[in-house]
């Protein structure tokens, strides 16, 4: 800390006033608050990403998330450039870089938005505290992340709402913001330097029908899902091989999209496809609230049940072959090969593939979330590992003893067998619903598929036999 910037009071040497927006899981222009507020008390602003190696460190930094991330990066520095301005990229640990940046740009003020993990928490903490020790004021918004902020809808007594329904029909009273509009312009002060923004093409690793990132992307895909596709969401939300949901889970994790827009928009439209989907996005925002009042459970059991999941070698082999999707059940094999190609998976594939891994192969969710994390590219910890801990019978679920039997499944969500014929190309011969069952096919039929596996284990309602007789109802 210099002595000099202790002693006078924040603010530019040069009689300009500037402020630093740190941009974290919120990567657009139209409704931002922190980028708003900062322009309202600002001439100059400085709008910066931190790409910092503890992010790495921690897991989060997968190669489909970093090539996402590189489209939203290109993309916010090209919506920037329009307005007059760029983006500042630098590397390094974040609190020490918005530091250096705030020095150099000799700006009084940093916004934020409020994060919901305990890595965004401490970052937040001790951001705060050395912006302090320079003089300088950390400003952190809510409803930036999520539509309505953790900790703003609770239950008498308790930090957070633990049963989804009476947390949503709390949340659909609270009123959200008007959408702000993007900034027409944007001044940011010559002397910060950036580093490099590279193309997505940088990142190895990708799977290869990974989306299209970016804000602009984002707004298409809202507008069109209004228009085209919201209506049917609440008959078609599970029908796997119809794909019709709205595909906005990478724009909402990573912020190119506005939930508090996406909530505003879809109830402006109406309807009962409208009214779902809007309680859709009320879930992200129930985890969120559950993790942001308990970080732990990130990594620990929200109510844990004493579960010894399995382990040892065949353990091991059948979650490998989960995986690479060679379990021998179609639906389960298509829903995790969709994600090793997408790095996306359709909801009713997650649902059922980490019921079969921790229901019906009793493997730890950990291990399965873990997995997803590696490969999702609307990966986060709120909504995966919370979700891996609805579905193992550990979180929120009301119904811990709930099993997803993948044939019933398949037979519901996949009658045709589209969706199984879609992602597995060793079945794609199979006509029907037969494609659910190759076990059953003649040999003759069965010779046309390739090297596709027997089933890893043997099924009865959808439970394995070491897994009968466990405490399931
Ligand atoms: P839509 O059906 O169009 O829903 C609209 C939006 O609502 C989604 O974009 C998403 O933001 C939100 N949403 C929908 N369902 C859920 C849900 N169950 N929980 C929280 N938010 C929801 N979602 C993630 O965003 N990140 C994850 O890491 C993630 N991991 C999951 C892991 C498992 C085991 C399961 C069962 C679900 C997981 N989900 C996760 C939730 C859900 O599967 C995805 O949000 C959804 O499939 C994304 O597709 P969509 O955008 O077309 O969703």
């Amino acid at each position: 800390m210099s002595p000099a910037r202790a002693s006078r009071p924040a603010g530019s040497a040069d009689g300009t006033s500037r402020a630093v927006v740190l941009f974290t899981s919120d990567l657009r222009l139209h409704d931002h608050p922190p980028l708003r507020a900062a322009l309202a008390g600002a001439a100059e602003v400085v709008p910066l990403f931190v790409r910092d190696p503890a992010v790495a460190a921690a897991g989060f930094a997968a190669p489909n998330r970093l090539a996402f991330l590189a489209d939203c990066l290109a993309a916010l520095d090209q919506g920037l450039r329009e307005r007059g301005g760029r983006l500042v990229l630098r590397e390094g640990g974040t609190v020490a870089q918005v530091c250096a940046v705030a020095r150099e740009a000799d700006a009084a003020d940093v916004h934020v938005a409020a994060g919901c993990s305990a890595f965004a928490q401490r970052r937040e903490e001790r951001l705060r505290r050395a912006l302090a020790a320079d003089g300088r004021r950390l400003h952190v918004h809510d409803a930036v992340v999520t539509a309505v902020p953790p900790g703003r809808v609770v239950p008498n007594g308790s930090s957070h709402f633990a049963v989804f329904t009476p947390y949503f029909r709390r949340w659909q009273q609270e009123g959200l913001r008007v959408p702000l509009p993007a900034p027409r312009a944007v001044r940011v002060p010559a002397a910060v330097r950036s580093a490099r923004i590279e193309p997505r093409s940088a990142v190895g690793g990708v799977s290869p029908e990974l989306a299209a990132g970016g804000e602009a992307v984002a707004r298409r895909l809202l507008g069109s899902w209004l228009r085209h596709g919201v209506e049917a969401y609440e008959d078609r939300h599970d029908d796997l091989a119809g794909d019709a949901t709205s595909r906005l889970s990478p724009h909402l994790h990573f912020g190119t999209l506005s939930p508090v827009e996406a909530v505003r928009r879809a109830r402006a439209k109406g309807g009962p496809g409208a009214e779902a989907f809007v309680r859709q996005v009320c879930w992200r925002d129930f985890h969120h609230q559950v993790l942001a009042a308990n970080p732990a459970v990130a990594a620990a059991d929200y109510r844990t049940r004493q579960d010894r999941w399995r382990t040892g070698a065949a353990a091991e082999a059948d979650t490998e072959a989960w995986r690479q999707g060679r379990t021998g059940y179609p639906v389960v094999d298509a829903a995790m090969r969709q994600l090793r190609a997408e790095g996306w998976m359709h909801n009713r594939g997650r649902l059922l593939a980490a019921s079969f891994l921790t229901k019906t192969l009793y493997v730890d969710w950990r291990i399965g979330a873990r997995h997803f994390l590696e490969l999702l590219v609307d990966g986060d910890v709120a909504n995966n590992q919370l979700n891996w801990q609805w579905v193992a019978g550990t979180g929120t679920d009301s119904r811990p003893n709930r099993v997803l039997n993948p044939l019933l499944q398949a037979r519901r969500y996949d009658p045709d067998g589209g969706y199984v014929r879609r992602w597995v190309p060793e079945l794609a011969g199979v006509a029907g619903a037969a494609v659910h069952e190759p076990w059953k096919l003649s040999p003759r039929e069965r010779a046309g598929c390739g090297e596709y596996p027997e089933p890893v284990v043997e099924l009865a309602d959808g439970l394995a036999r070491f897994r009968r007789g466990r405490g399931l109802e």
